[in-house]
């Protein structure tokens, strides 16, 4: 087989898998080309943002699974450890909030946290320091965390989406689907007691559900086999003071989940 050119949509499609740091052998059925084989891996990605190298022909794989663009292969996120994991993200280009972030937030927090604090998307402050929960929201967030007892070394504190989205405004379907797998990781990694949704979105992607936060705050849920909670975020409260006794009641339901958790 003679070299090619990868096209469109197939291009993104590798670089999308490049960007989650994989190390994989591709055989393709392409349009344009008869066979294309790449080699692909992490190391590859700093100084070649195409990511994809065209083996040698003494390296061709002559069998493996045929990949499409319908019949996508495995991401490789579902085996990494925490710092391939946070690597992965620092380079992802998976969806389109790579092109407007200043840096990805990965979270942050003890990585055997009982806790989990899950929020929506970094915003300005968080795009700015790359981490999870500064500013006015962050400090808030400090002191609910003292009024149970802990800091932010005890727990750990992730977002749906790694980047921000312009504006602030909501996560679209396709980031949320695009950046789930590296939060599902995540949490699959730490396997904390409980998991503490921050706001609506949070609790509405994590649970894949389109009810209320009225509704999402009663009870509580399952992630996964791990017991959830769904609380105000903390910028709700700043909005709206009334939030905080409720707040308080969700606090004491998480510490209680939490204490009676700890000899799991
Ligand atoms: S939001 Fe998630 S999927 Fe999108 S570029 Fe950032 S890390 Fe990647």
């Amino acid at each position: 087989m003679s070299g090619g050119v990868l096209h469109g949509d197939i291009k993104k499609y590798f670089r999308d898998r490049l960007s989650a740091g994989n190390m994989v052998v591709y055989r393709l059925a392409s349009p344009v080309e008869d066979e294309i084989a790449l080699k692909t891996s992490p190391g590859q990605m700093p100084d070649d943002r195409e990511g994809m190298v065209r083996l040698p022909d003494s390296e061709k794989v002559v069998s493996g699974p045929e990949v499409t663009t319908e019949n996508p292969p495995a991401s490789g996120i579902s085996s990494m450890d925490m710092a391939g994991l946070r690597t992965a993200v620092a380079g992802c280009e998976r969806c389109s909030l790579s092109s407007t972030r200043t840096n990805t937030v990965f979270g942050d927090g003890n990585p055997r946290a009982r806790i989990v604090f899950v929020g929506e998307a970094p915003g300005r402050d968080e795009d700015l320091q790359g981490v999870p929960f500064v500013g006015r929201s962050g400090k808030l967030l400090d002191k609910i965390l003292a009024a149970i007892g802990f800091t932010r070394e005890d727990v750990f504190i992730a977002n749906i989406l790694k980047c921000r989205p312009p504006n602030n405004r909501d996560p679209q379907d396709v980031e949320v689907v695009a950046c789930e797998e590296y939060l599902a990781r995540q949490l699959q990694l730490i396997d904390p007691v409980v998991i503490c949704a921050l706001g609506r979105v949070a609790g509405q992607t994590l649970l894949k559900t389109k009810e209320s936060l009225r509704v999402l705050r009663e009870g509580i849920h399952h992630y996964n086999g791990i017991r959830l909670i769904v609380t105000y975020h903390p910028a709700a409260l700043l909005r709206n003071p009334n939030f905080k006794r409720p707040t308080w009641e969700d606090m004491k339901l998480l510490k209680k989940i939490c204490d009676e958790g700890a000899g799991d």
